[in-house]
């Protein structure tokens, strides 16, 4: 049953992957600026004030637009890598960044210990009832088992929004998808 999961995930992937080829830098470039005007409203109309976002891949939704917000209130957090987890570091506009694991860029500053009130999370897919289908690596799974109380927000392309991402027993639903 476990196994057969698995299998189905890795099949998603790869169906996610040859849906990606469909559209040129040009069109997702546009679906993530779309992405981030939903996100921008959302973020204005409700009080999150410690906000964790993600610094994109050049495959998934470009958030970084969103990092604007820091000219507002607003306290903004980024995951880096650390072994096998995801460790929140604050940043603002005079952060500097450096390549950490998977090419991802991360704020050179210490580790955050503070409140979280809103964790934005990039998936390979999801379905609308918060099912999350990562990369295969747990990252998040792992992270959000420690942050069970805080609202999530998976963000996708519309494409990556399937009828059914098939789930284990340690991952880790959203609260909502925006696409
Ligand atoms: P992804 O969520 O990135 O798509 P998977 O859901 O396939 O990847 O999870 C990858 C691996 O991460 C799993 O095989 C599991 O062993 C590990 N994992 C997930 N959650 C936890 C957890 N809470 N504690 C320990 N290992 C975990
Ligand atoms: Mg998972």
């Amino acid at each position: 049953m476990a196994e057969n999961i698995k299998e189905q995930k890795i099949a998603l992937r790869r169906l996610i992957r040859q849906r990606k080829k469909m559209f040129s830098q040009e069109q997702l470039h546009e679906k993530s600026q779309k992405i981030c005007e939903k996100l921008n409203q959302l973020l204005d109309n409700n009080n999150y004030k410690h906000i964790m976002l993600y610094y994109p891949l050049p495959d998934e939704v470009d958030v970084r637009p969103l990092f604007d917000m820091i000219q507002t209130n607003k306290c903004l957090i980024l995951p880096t890598v650390l072994g096998d987890d995801i460790v929140p570091v604050s940043f603002d506009k005079d952060s500097t960044f450096k390549e950490g694991a998977f090419h991802i860029l991360e704020p050179e500053n210490e580790t955050y210990n503070g409140p979280i009130d809103l964790i934005l999370v990039p998936g390979m897919a999801f379905d609308k009832k918060g099912n999350r289908l990562g990369r295969g690596k747990g990252f998040y799974d792992r992270f959000l088992q420690q942050h069970l109380q805080t609202p999530t927000i998976g963000v996708c392309f519309d494409f990556q929004l399937l009828d059914n991402v098939p789930a284990e027993e340690f991952d880790k639903k959203v609260n909502l998808v925006i696409y």
